[in-house]
């Protein structure tokens, strides 16, 4: 069986790596002349479902929690299994109450305890919570090396061109993101607008998110001494540069965590369109022969894998039902 998936996404790949598992032929097309750089290049990379059910429905909790896992076997090395850390200034404490009672798995932590997960921090909060069980990757890293890993597998890429090739597949799966928005019933996108600040001052070992009533914001530590700031929700599919109002709510919240990022470099600012239907939940669905798997929303890296597994079920089924008729016919 050869399937051709379109979108080399985070949807896409994850969705490549289950079908070739399953001892798939795949092919992937991609506008773009390397993988991942979608809303995929732009994001946070955490995986962290206790702290979305905060905003997110049950569901987001279930499916996101064996991404962890997922992402471990199929990315050695480079998921960080360190939890997450959320706090809020003094005068947003309500916010840290309303954001417990909204969530579980965690623990609530004092000065003391913050100190002791984050030294670099001490001090400058007095209670916090830690969800121990999450943890975090780098986008760009771990779809570089699903890449390699797919290539070793032989899966065929056709990046850079028109976006698909010639060949005669027994299915399509579209993974084009909000590139189907206006096409896709119910597709809207969401702009997320993220930076990448670099300082040798501040060490953190987890994603740390700063509650705040109007925009709460996160910082994800990558490599030595580089930080990932995000990232805005705004209901507009318009991808243009970073504004200035979005990169200072992003700035304020990197030096309210710690004053020493004022001394930061930025070294990036970018702008993602996450694909989102009215739930806010993705949705795998058939059109005219098509199958789509989109709208992961702000949850790309936490429910790719679920949705990944549930396509390469359809798909491969379908494949044994049309087999079964086929020796039926046959018979
Ligand atoms: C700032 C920000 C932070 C985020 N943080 C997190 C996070 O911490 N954790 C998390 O789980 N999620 C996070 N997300 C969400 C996550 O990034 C998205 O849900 C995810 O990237 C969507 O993946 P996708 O593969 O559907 O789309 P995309 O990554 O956009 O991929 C679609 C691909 O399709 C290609 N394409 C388009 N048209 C065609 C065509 N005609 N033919 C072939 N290819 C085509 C594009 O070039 C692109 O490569 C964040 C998003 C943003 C913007």
């Amino acid at each position: 069986m050869r399937v051709l998936i379109k979108g080399a996404g985070v949807a896409g790949l994850t969705a490549a790596l289950e079908l070739v598992r399953r001892g798939v032929d795949v092919e992937v097309c991609d506008l773009a002349d390397q993988p991942g750089r979608g809303a995929s290049w732009f994001a946070g990379g955490m995986l962290a479902p206790w702290c979305e059910r905060e905003s997110a429905d049950e569901a987001v909790l279930t499916s996101g929690q064996q991404a962890l896992n997922w992402w471990e076997e199929a990315t050695p090395g480079l998921v960080k299994r360190n939890g997450t850390l959320v706090v809020a200034p003094a005068r947003d404490k309500a916010e840290l109450s309303r954001f417990a009672s909204r969530t579980s798995g965690y623990r609530w932590v004092d000065e003391e305890e913050i100190a002791a997960l984050e030294p670099d921090i001490a001090g400058r909060f007095r209670t916090g919570l830690f969800f121990e069980e999450e943890g975090h990757l780098d986008p760009r890293l771990a779809l570089a090396a699903l890449y390699e890993r797919l290539v070793s597998m032989g899966a065929v890429f056709h990046l850079g061109g028109d976006g698909v090739p010639q060949t005669s597949v027994d299915c399509v799966v579209d993974c084009t993101g909000s590139a189907q928005t206006g096409t896709l019933a119910g597709l809207r996108g969401v702009r997320g607008e993220m930076l990448y600040l670099r300082t040798g001052d501040v060490t953190l070992s987890r994603p740390v998110r700063l509650l705040h009533p109007r925009i709460p914001l996160y910082i994800v530590p990558r490599e030595a001494g580089l930080f990932m700031v995000g990232a805005t929700m705004i209901e507009t599919d318009e991808a243009g540069p970073i504004t200035v109002r979005s990169m200072m709510e992003l700035l304020n919240a990197a030096y309210a965590l710690h004053p020493a990022f004022g001394e930061a470099q930025i070294i990036e600012t970018g702008t993602g369109i996450r694909p989102a239907f009215a739930d806010n939940l993705p949705r795998i669905s058939e059109k005219d022969g098509t199958l789509f798997i989109n709208g992961a929303y702000r949850h790309g890296f936490l429910l790719s894998p679920a949705m990944a597994r549930q396509a390469a079920d359809i798909i491969t089924c379908k494949e044994v039902s049309h087999e079964n008729s086929r020796q039926r016919a046959r018979a």
